[in-house]
């Protein structure tokens, strides 16, 4: 059994790797050769912690497992992340234990790899400002991954507390993009990519904000309860997911779905897009929107990509078990 500790992982694998992972997986999604089986997620009643896993099976890599893990909100005076997870890896053919992989970074990096496909494959190719609509963990990761997809000329961003953008703004200024601290409405009227990554639970964007021709990657909302977007912008928009019955449970769309404005069978699965089965965006004025709820597949994906690199440079930590 192979063990790749957390400590080693940003040596190994890229934003890139990661988006090929990403990439390759939600196509097999689409393909019908991956599935996700039901997530677990509950309040273990100690540590206030919230405990669960996500697991499934990719037929066509042969990747197999879970992404175990979860939530410990006193962690941080631990000098430990709040958010904790490890995936296991089995072989396919014999159930045999193949990999147990830190998966702390690999959440930020793959979370970060959807959104960049999405922008990939539906944003207009002539984007060149793009909105950050947050300014916690997983912000740096969204702006560097799809930063790297058009070729942006600004950057322009909202938190809740604006002087929580420094750390965007650092990395902006590493990747050369000038960074602007705006409103909602100014980010709105310039923007032709929007990310959203808050943990909110009331609708931050309104439909009114966002103009037409603009793609939104929405990766904050995971959870039932959680909502980014004014539920009347997923009902103009064109909607894709990474997975419909997640989409419409715990994503972005829970809300246009409960309220009527959206149907399940009219959200799209990036992957079909990806497949080319699905032209994807139809118009430079139509606004498209992805709706990213994180699947344990590409937890899976990007393990097995880096149990692969730690192989190869020869820092995979063998075992008998
Ligand atoms: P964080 O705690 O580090 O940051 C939270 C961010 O949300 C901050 O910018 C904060 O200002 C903002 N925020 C919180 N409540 C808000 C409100 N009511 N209105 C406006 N802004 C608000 O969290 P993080 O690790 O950056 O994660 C952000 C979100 O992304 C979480 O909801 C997390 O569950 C989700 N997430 C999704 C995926 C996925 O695959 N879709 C993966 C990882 C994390």
């Amino acid at each position: 059994m192979i063990i790749v500790p957390e400590a080693v992982i940003a040596d190994l694998i890229t934003p890139e790797a990661s988006f090929d992972a990403v990439e390759k997986v939600f196509a097999s999604m689409a393909a019908k050769s991956a599935s996700n089986f039901p997530v677990i997620r509950e309040a273990i009643g100690h540590a206030d912690a919230l405990y669960g896993f996500k697991s499934g099976f990719d037929r066509a890599a042969l990747n197999l497992g879970l992404k175990s893990g979860g939530y410990w909100p006193g962690n941080a005076e631990k000098g430990l992340t709040n958010h904790q997870s490890t995936v296991f890896l089995f072989d396919a053919d014999t159930g045999r234990c193949r990999a147990v992989v830190g998966g702390n970074l690999l959440t930020a990096l793959r979370t970060a790899a959807a959104a960049a496909v999405s922008v990939a494959h539906l944003a207009r190719p002539d984007a060149r400002v793009l909105g950050i609509v947050g300014a916690g963990h997983q912000a740096a990761f969204q702006l560097r991954a799809v930063a790297a997809q058009r070729d942006f000329a600004r950057v322009v961003a909202w938190n809740r507390s604006p002087a929580k953008l420094d750390r965007l703004a650092a990395v902006a200024a590493e990747l050369g993009l000038p960074f602007e601290s705006v409103s909602l409405d100014d980010l709105g009227a310039q923007a032709d990519v929007i990310v959203t990554i808050t943990s909110s639970f009331d609708a931050i964007l309104r439909a009114d904000q966002v103009r037409p021709g603009t793609h939104l990657a929405c990766m904050g909302t995971d959870t039932r309860g959680k909502q980014e977007i004014e539920a009347a912008l997923l009902a103009r928009a064109r909607v894709f997911t990474d997975e419909v019955a997640q989409s419409i449970s715990i994503g972005e769309a829970q809300h246009a779905v409960a309220g009527g404005s959206l149907r399940a069978d009219e959200i799209t699965e990036l992957g079909a897009v990806i497949n080319g089965r699905h032209g994807g965006r139809t118009s430079a004025e139509e606004i498209t929107l992805f709706d990213g709820t994180g699947v344990g597949l590409q937890d899976l994906a990007v393990a097995a990509a880096v149990v692969d690199l730690a192989v190869e440079r020869g820092v995979a930590i063998d075992v008998d078990f």
